[in-house]
This record gives C-alpha cells, structure tokens and sequence, in this order.
C-alpha cells in the first residue's frame, strides 16, 4: 500500500503547475501527475504576450518549463504518466496510473479542456502559426489581415467582432445558412461592416506558405463546389470539452461537463477535492486565470488538511 500524500495534483498546465508550486511551498511535497505531455495547452502556442511579467512576451513551451522548474525546485514530485481512474470518495483519496495506486488527503483537479479541433490537414502543422483557438490571445499578432474565423455559436461571434479590432477584413466560415448563436450576438456580428460570413462552407485544408497560413480551401457543404479563401489567420471557434471524463460520477459536473465549484473557492462538492483552471471556467479561459485558480486550490487544500490535523 502507497503512502497517504496530503495533495495530488492531477494536471500540469497553468493550474496546476501553479498549485504545485504553493502546495511545495507550503511543504506538503505534492505529487503531480502531469499526463503523458507535460505543460498543457501553452505547449501548443508560440509566442504568449498577455502573460504578466513578461513584457517582451515570451514562447508558450519556455513558460511552462520554466513554471515547471519553479514547482520542482520548491520539492514537489512529478510524474509524467496520465491518471486513468480515481476514487475520490472518502477521507482517503485514491488515484491510479494504469495498476498502480497512489492516495492523498486532498486532490487538485486541473485537467484543462481542449478545443475542439477541425480535423483538417494544415491544422496541426500551423498550429500558433496563423491557426489558432483564442482571439483574446492571438488577435494581436493578425492586425491589418485576413481572418477567418470557423463557427456559428456565441464563441464565434464574439471572436470575429473582437478580432476586428486588428484585422482588416473577418471572414466567418459556417457550415450551414443560419447561425446557432443568440439572436443578438449574431445581429452584432452581421451588422459589423468588417464582417463577411462564407455561408454553407466547410474548411477542407489550410495552406501554409513558409510555414505560415496563407488560405483555406473551402468546400461548399450544399453544391461541393471548391474555393479558395485568402486569409493569414484562422481562427477554431467551434466550441471547448472539458477534460472531465475521468471524474464524472465523482464529482457534480455542470450540463457541459465542466467541474462545478463553490466559488469563489475551488471547492468541488466533494470534501478534500478541489477543482481549477480550464477544467471548471467556460467563460475566461487564459493562463493567468488558470494560474489564479490553480494559487486558490493550493490555499483551500492546505486550510482543508491544517483542519484536519
Ligand atoms: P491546461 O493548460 O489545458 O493543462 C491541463 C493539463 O492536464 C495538461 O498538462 C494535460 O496533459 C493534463 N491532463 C489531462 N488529462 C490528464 C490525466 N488524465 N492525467 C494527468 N494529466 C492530465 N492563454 C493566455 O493567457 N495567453 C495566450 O497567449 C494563450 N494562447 C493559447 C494558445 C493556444 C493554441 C491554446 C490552445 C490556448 C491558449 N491560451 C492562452 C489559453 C491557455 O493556454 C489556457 O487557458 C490554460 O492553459 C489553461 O490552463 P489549465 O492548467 O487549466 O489547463
């Protein structure tokens, strides 16, 4: 039988890397299992210039190794293995990587969501090179270009207005004639004069020209007809899943299956099991927010466990 931790820490992006960090600090030697691929969703971007502290701006993956050195340096213990199932009931929470159990007092959930991604050749590649998932962050970098922004829900509309803060010209690209988002945020969209919409179109492939986007092919999704759309930026606006599976029936998820807290603390409806970052927030979804988070899971653990001891 493993011995009984005070914190597991399940995730290594922003949120969890943070709350490794207080929980290391406050000396309750966490064990963080980090996944397969360590550093969460900034491993997949380039440059990251909204993150405080950083006024030149710094790379996605440099960020996370350096947050990851940060939480190792001050004892916390990390593995690089994805959990695959919990048993979070309890005063004794139990944790597994495939046969072996690990236990602890408390338990930190910071598994992230993903994105939704197309599916597309060219996506992968281009990835934080003129494709993206977040306006907020990478809008900056299109300014006097081309969008398209692929979508037909609230997310969708609200990035294309927002990006045509910068861009020249935003392009929604929308798989069928009408829109699913709410009436308003669609009328605001159409009533941008920045904003043009590719009805009943599909993304077939994003092109790259030195290694940066340089248009999509669009197929229409009623006739099958081609076109190619010049654009430097694509933007993936159709919608985010919580990483959650592994807790469902564990802990109270909401419609969306992100984890559903006592805010403003982490606290889940599980005693001893908190949740933060992208896992539980489907409004803000930034890495300072996350990180933010992840500090207050850290505290309301070590208050959890200073009241059991
Ligand atoms: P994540 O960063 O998603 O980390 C979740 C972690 O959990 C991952 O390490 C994953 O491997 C791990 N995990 C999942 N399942 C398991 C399991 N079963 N066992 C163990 N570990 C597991 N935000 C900004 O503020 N500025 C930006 O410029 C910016 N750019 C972005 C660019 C891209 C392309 C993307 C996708 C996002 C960007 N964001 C940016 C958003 C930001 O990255 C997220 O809001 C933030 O990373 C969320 O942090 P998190 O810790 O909640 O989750």
């Amino acid at each position: 039988m493993s011995e009984i931790r005070d914190v597991i820490i399940i995730g290594s992006g922003p949120a969890g890397y943070t709350a490794a960090l207080y929980t290391a600090r406050a000396d309750l030697r966490p064990l963080v299992f980090e996944g397969f691929q360590f550093g969460g969703a900034l491993m997949q971007t380039t440059e990251v210039e909204n993150y405080p502290g950083f006024p030149e701006g710094i790379m996605g993956p440099e960020l996370m190794d350096s947050w990851r050195k940060q939480a190792e340096r001050f004892g916390a213990e990390l593995v690089s293995d994805d959990v695959t199932r919990v048993d979070l009931s309890g005063p004794v929470k139990k944790v597994w990587v495939e046969d072996r159990e690990y236990q602890a007092k408390t338990v930190i959930l910071a598994t992230g969501s993903a994105f939704r991604p197309l599916n597309v050749p060219g996506e992968n590649e281009l990835m934080g090179r003129g494709v993206s998932a977040c306006a907020t962050c990478d809008g900056f970098f299109f300014r006097d270009q081309h969008i398209a922004v692929v979508g037909g829900g609230d997310t969708a509309m609200e990035e294309a207005t927002f990006l045509t803060k910068f861009a020249s010209k935003v392009t929604i690209v929308h798989r069928r004639d009408e829109f699913r988002a709410s009436k308003v945020m669609a009328d605001r969209a159409l009533a941008n004069p920045k904003i043009e919409v590719a009805w009943n179109s599909a993304v077939k492939e994003i092109k790259g020209t030195d290694g940066k986007v340089s248009s999509v092919e669009l197929v229409d999704t009623v006739t099958g007809e081609e076109r190619e759309l010049p654009a430097t930026g694509l933007f993936i606006a159709i919608g985010h899943d919580p990483r959650s599976e592994l807790f469902k029936g564990q802990v109270e998820l909401d419609e969306s299956g992100y984890v559903k807290v006592a805010a403003p603390s982490t606290r889940t409806n599980v005693e001893g099991v908190f949740a933060a970052g992208d896992l539980v927030d489907h409004t803000y979804q930034q890495a300072v927010t996350a990180a933010g988070t992840g500090c207050t899971a850290a505290l309301d653990a070590e208050r959890y466990i200073s009241a059991l001891n």
